[in-house]
């Protein structure tokens, strides 16, 4: 069994459909195909739920008559049959209604997560039915009937696992599955999902869950790639990638992989192929356990970045400082990426800034508080170990001239990485680029 994952892009427009339907076809053996809402579509219905949470009827309402035409139009020319177009458009008008519905009712939280749900509910269904036409086999398995997350938002791995496995037995002649990814249930049964991107979570955690030999992600772009493209001119794709790399690298702002989607596969040593869905014959990027060592592998970033100083000359010599000062992070629910310290302060970072206020309020007590903010994490990739000399004095000598406001080494073997302004990071991911990988460029 495999899993294949398909983004936005992928199955973006009818002609991608079909070249997505093609890729299925042609994969051996049992499969379970994830895949997302066509692109644009999740930002426009995510764009609906502000429009109502504001009470902009008129303009969610706007939104809602684009979204049912675009579908519309492809639906009309995704099938050759017309009772396939009559039956994926009465399918359509149906997950419209459900958003019309909502205009006339008060908007609650969840109410959002429904809304976000209907992508890639649709697109499945409009999959399913043009393998239908093609006379591929399939069954649309429902994500929500097995895919869920506990009252801290992590998945239930053994929940998954066994939902799943029970799904399967029912359909055993099945060879083909499709399901949605992103979406799932909470820990109140209510539909929830994976966060922004979260596909490729719901690919790995369906692949850990029934082990499989492979979990394929297909996008818009020819792997993973050494720098982040949508900055840098000259990347290329990397081969091959270790799992502890390829995770530090997603965490930190690799936008082609979900930031958690790598640990599943990781835990259960399961490989994952990053291929192109528009250039199938292009060989991808591996990741696996026996990627060959690199110095340096590759570069992210990662923005939105907020870091907190607490200055106070009660830490000198003090124990059980950096303690209380966790704790109060640990009681806001908010996650620390770095964190450096000195005799007298600790600075460290956040991304979510949602209890921000709440926070400093509290660590007002530990001394005096500095907040930066527009920063972004640079975050560099390989064999990082702190014997291997030269490493970092090839990096920081590339970006001399750039301010650097911290600086994280050795907590991880795979992984070096910097704080600068975010408007400075295009400048570093370039001469990053041009200093560490000349030779490959
Ligand atoms: P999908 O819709 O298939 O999930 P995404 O847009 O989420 O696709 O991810 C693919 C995009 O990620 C690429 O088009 C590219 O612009 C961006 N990206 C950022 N960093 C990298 C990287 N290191 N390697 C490849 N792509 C990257
Ligand atoms: N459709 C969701 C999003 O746009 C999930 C995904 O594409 O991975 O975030
Ligand atoms: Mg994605």
């Amino acid at each position: 069994m495999i899993v294949l994952k398909f983004g936005g892009t992928s199955v973006g427009s009818v002609e991608n459909m079909h070249k997505v339907a093609n890729i299925v076809n042609g994969t051996n053996g049992s499969k379970i195909v994830v895949l997302s809402a066509m692109s644009g579509v999740t930002n426009v219905l995510q764009k609906i739920a502000n429009l109502l949470f504001l009470k902009n009827v008129n303009e969610a309402k706007l939104e809602m008559d684009q979204l049912l035409e675009k579908y519309i139009n492809v639906a009309q020319n995704l099938y050759h049959h017309d009772e396939n177009i009559t039956i994926s458009i009465a399918m359509i008008r149906t997950h419209d209604q459900l958003l019309r519905n909502l205009l006339s009712i008060s908007f609650t939280e969840n109410d959002e997560k429904i809304i976000l749900a209907q992508g890639e509910m649709v697109s499945t269904q409009l999959f399913q039915l043009l393998l239908n036409e093609l006379h591929v086999k399939s069954d649309l398995i429902s994500a929500i009937d097995f895919m869920s997350i506990d009252n801290m938002g992590e998945p239930q791995i053994d929940v998954i696992q066994k939902k799943l496995n029970k799904i399967l037995r029912i359909h055993s002649n099945t060879k083909t599955f499709i399901t949605q990814g992103f979406i799932c249930k909470n820990h109140v049964n209510k539909i929830d999902n994976l966060k922004r991107g979260g596909s490729d979570y719901t690919a790995s955690l369906i692949g850990s869950a029934l082990e499989v030999d492979q979990i394929q992600i297909w996008t818009d772009i020819d792997g993973m790639h050494n720098n982040d493209p949508r900055y840098v001119d000259k990347t290329f794709s990397i081969e091959e990638i270790s799992f502890d790399e390829a995770a530090e690298l997603a965490y930190f702002g690799a936008k082609i992989l979900h930031p958690q989607s790598i640990i599943p596969a990781k835990e259960k040593n399961i490989p994952v192929l990053v291929k192109n869905t528009f250039k199938p014959e292009a060989k991808g990027t591996l990741i696996h356990n026996k990627a060959k060592i690199l110095k340096i592998r590759a570069i992210a970033a990662k923005d939105n970045i907020t870091a907190i100083k607490i200055k106070s000359y009660r830490m000198l010599m003090a124990y059980g400082f950096l303690k209380k000062i966790f704790e109060v992070f640990e009681q806001n629910e908010t996650s620390i990426d770095m964190i450096t310290t000195s005799e007298v302060a600790v600075s460290l970072t956040i991304d979510n800034t949602r209890k921000l206020n709440k926070i400093v309020q509290e660590l007002n007590g530990f001394g005096n508080i500095e907040i930066d903010s527009d920063l972004s994490i640079i975050c560099i990739a390989g064999d990082l170990a702190q014997n291997a000399k030269g490493v970092t004095s090839s990096i920081f000598n590339c970006i001399k001239d750039i301010p650097i406001r911290m600086i994280s080494y050795g907590g991880s073997k795979y992984n070096l990485s910097f704080l600068v302004k975010t408007s400075d990071k295009i400048s570093v991911l370039n001469l990053l680029n041009k200093g560490l990988f000349s030779n490959s460029i």
